[in-house]
């Protein structure tokens, strides 16, 4: 069974970054039939707010990435306290006493000497007695998580391939702080343990942090899932941008940006595959693959994302947009608009077209063919009334192409551009349409 999660830190809203991880976790559990689970990791109980909880709910929900579960970290101390002692018990977690300052001091000696600033594990060498006196003193310790520092790491990670540690040259991690808090390391392998998680996917950011998770799953007597380390994303510009860091979901609705649309960029952003403007993510679902994502930074790119987004509107069904249009607007009136519309909010600038008043500015050489307009759009039939009203001012006017088709319009609508006269005619009506005609002529 695959089992995903994404484990957003409430301690902001969701970046396009965050977004594009819980996107692929959901995704590859659902090509596999299998679960998605939010986990919050809210262990920084002072710096998680509930309100990004609730906005990371809001935003999945929105995607519509719905979790098969959620779990919060601050609801599983007991069980990470449970877990920590089991393994100060074997002696793979070990109190540290040095004080930041000592251990950079330590860090600068090693680098000063061209050696990896490797942690020397000075705690591990102390006594009983010189453990008291340190707690005599005042001093809580923090706690390290003992590398196994003859075993090579190795794991082969979904997206960057074979992947190979030396573990002689990474720290033991401090896994828990002075004041009992804890890092998000060892917390995420219980839990990913308990949760039967059986791929994690993050971002490559992570590679190392993986590296020693490998070993706590280890020391924890479980097997280790497998992992997929995506490139991060950068901006249009190529460079990992500020801007990327702020733009959530928020920003998106803003912008009239449909979730369809950011779910089909960011699923194939990073691949060899081209964007395509899926309504339905399941196709995409089908073909979601990690081995197609190739190891160079997706680029994020918002004028791609806008093209993509009117795409996606232009095929968006009345029914899942009525509710966003204006009230007296149906089926016929919204399918003769969509093809023009960049976003859907837009509908209703076409809708005050098509309800008026408008404004025309009319030269005054077409005045007199308005005028003719005017006349024959009371005499046509109006079951299909474009094709009806040029059909005939063409044989009355012998005017053609731009000069038959653009005063029409700029009488009927006051724009140059727009939908589609033959759909948008039948919407102005007859009456208002007449009386545009006249009052241009
Ligand atoms: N809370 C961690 C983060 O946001 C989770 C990383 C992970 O997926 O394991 O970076």
């Amino acid at each position: 069974m695959v089992t995903t999660r994404f484990a957003p830190s409430p301690t902001g809203t969701l970046h396009v970054g965050n977004i594009r991880t819980a996107l692929h976790n959901w995704m590859f559990a659902k090509r596999h039939g299998g679960r998605f689970l939010l986990r919050i990791d809210d262990t920084d109980g002072a710096r998680s707010e509930e309100r990004f909880v609730e906005s990371i709910r809001t935003d999945l929900a929105w995607l519509g990435l719905v979790p098969d579960g959620e779990a919060r970290q601050s609801a599983r101390f007991d069980r990470y306290e449970a877990r920590f002692a089991e393994l100060v018990a074997s002696g793979r977690v070990y109190p540290a006493y040095e004080t930041a300052e000592e251990l950079d001091l330590k860090r600068k000696v090693l680098l000063g000497r061209g050696l990896p600033p490797v942690y020397d594990r000075a705690a591990l060498a102390l006594s009983d007695a010189e453990r008291a006196a340190f707690a005599a003193e005042g001093r809580r310790p923090h706690w390290r998580f003992r590398l196994d520092a003859d075993a090579i790491i190795a794991w082969d990670d979904l997206v960057r391939g074979a992947q190979r540690f030396d573990p002689k040259l990474l720290s033991d991690p401090v896994v828990r702080r002075a004041d009992g808090s804890w890092l998000y390391l060892l917390p995420s392998v219980i839990d990913d343990i308990d949760m039967g998680v059986s791929h994690v996917v993050r971002g490559e950011d992570h590679v190392s942090n993986t590296a020693t998770q490998l070993q706590m799953f280890e020391a924890l007597g479980a097997a280790a899932p497998t992992f997929a380390h995506e490139a991060l994303l950068t901006g249009s510009e190529g460079k990992l941008s500020k801007r990327l860091g702020s733009l959530g979901i928020a920003h998106f609705r803003e912008e009239g940006i449909e979730p369809q649309a950011l779910v089909a960029l960011l699923a194939r952003i990073g691949t060899s595959d081209p964007v395509e403007p899926f309504v339905d993510p399941a196709p995409l679902i089908a073909a979601f693959d990690f081995g197609r994502f190739g190891r160079a930074p997706a680029r994020f790119d918002e004028a791609e994302l806008a093209q993509l987004n009117a795409r996606i509107v232009h095929q968006l069904e009345f029914d899942s947009v009525a509710d966003r249009l204006p009230a007296a607007m149906d089926r016929a009136a919204w399918n003769a608009i969509r093809p023009n519309l960049e976003r859907v909010d837009a509908a209703a600038d076409w809708w005050r077209v098509v309800e008026g008043p408008i404004k025309a500015v009319i030269a005054d050489d077409d005045r007199a063919f308005l005028a003719e307009a005017a006349r024959v759009a009371e005499t046509i039939d109006w079951s299909n009334p474009w094709p009806a009203l040029t059909g005939a001012l063409k044989e009355v006017t012998g005017r053609k192409g731009r000069a038959l088709f653009l005063p029409l319009r700029l009488a009927l609508t006051g724009r140059e551009h727009g939908p589609d006269m033959a759909a948008l005619l039948p919407l102005i009506g007859r009456a208002r349409a007449i009386e545009r005609l006249s009052a241009a002529s």
